[in-house]
């Protein structure tokens, strides 16, 4: 079976910051989504996720991956190096930037039903099937590591003064190591992408309602919008940006399973 991807986003500045350092990139026909969320840089630009975004995308497409799909991990973890070591080298050139770093999530789809996600930081990816949502990445924050080895309670994490404090990024003076994870497509299966600007103050459950919601109005299109705007609801305290991927069967792939009509004579 083949896939093909439908893509839609979004990004907003939010209510509170006067810039927005997050970045949005989607490109279908790659079937490559990519979200970072900067932090640093110059006030006046330099954006540390626009410059990792960029670098990413070039060394991912830098070879034929699409049409030699047997090394996605290894393509998409030299992706993250290229990223990491292309910011290191700005800051480099202007140690004013140093500390200028970048969240920096990224879902490889394949036309034969493969997402590969590398992910650094604490931007997010989900999975949307059958109508449940499922977190494909895990949080790199002080507080989420400190949740996993028993350190923190969940309670305890909600209000922690660290609770904002990732503990690797693109750019920063340690490189990344970033989770790279293979997953199943299925057709009909929904991806999201979304910085902490949305899951910061959107729940879970607000999230899988509103991409249901789109879903069952035929309007995935507008459900970035919908996503955004619940978040500026609850405040938009912070820079928001949304991917939304739809997984369905490549209408080629139907034509040609179907028999031949032959012109009237
Ligand atoms: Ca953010």
């Amino acid at each position: 079976m083949a896939f093909e991807f439908d893509m839609y986003g979004l990004s907003h500045t939010g209510h509170v910051r006067t810039r927005n350092e997050d970045t949005l990139l989607l490109d279908p026909d790659a079937g490559l989504a990519v979200i970072a969320d900067g932090m640093g840089g110059h006030p006046g630009g330099a954006d540390a996720s626009a410059l990792a975004v960029r670098l990413f995308v070039d060394e991912f497409l830098r070879e034929d991956v699409i049409h030699s799909s047997l090394a996605w991990g290894e393509t998409m973890a030299r992706s993250v190096a290229a990223a990491h070591a292309g910011v290191r080298k700005a800051v480099q050139a202007d140690p004013a930037l140093e500390g200028m770093g970048t969240t920096l999530t990224a879902a490889a789809l394949t036309p034969d039903g493969r997402l590969i996600v590398a992910h650094v930081g604490d931007s997010r990816g989900y999975r949307l099937r059958a109508g449940n949502l499922t977190r494909l990445t895990r949080d790199h924050t002080w507080v989420a590591e400190a949740i996993e080895q028993g350190i923190l309670s969940t309670r305890a994490a909600a209000d922690h003064p660290m609770a904002h404090v990732i503990t690797q990024a693109v750019g920063i003076e340690y490189a990344p190591a970033p989770d790279i994870e293979a997953h199943a497509l299925e057709a009909g299966d929904l991806l999201l992408l979304c910085s902490d600007g949305l899951t910061g103050p959107v729940p879970d459950d607000a999230i899988r309602a509103t991409l249901l919601s789109a879903l069952a109005h035929g309007r995935l299109d507008d459900a970035p919008r919908r996503l955004i705007a619940a978040a500026l609801a609850n405040g938009g305290p912070d820079n928001v940006t949304v991917a939304v991927v739809q997984v369905r069967r490549s209408a080629d792939a139907t034509e040609s399973e179907e028999t031949p009509i032959s012109p009237a004579a």
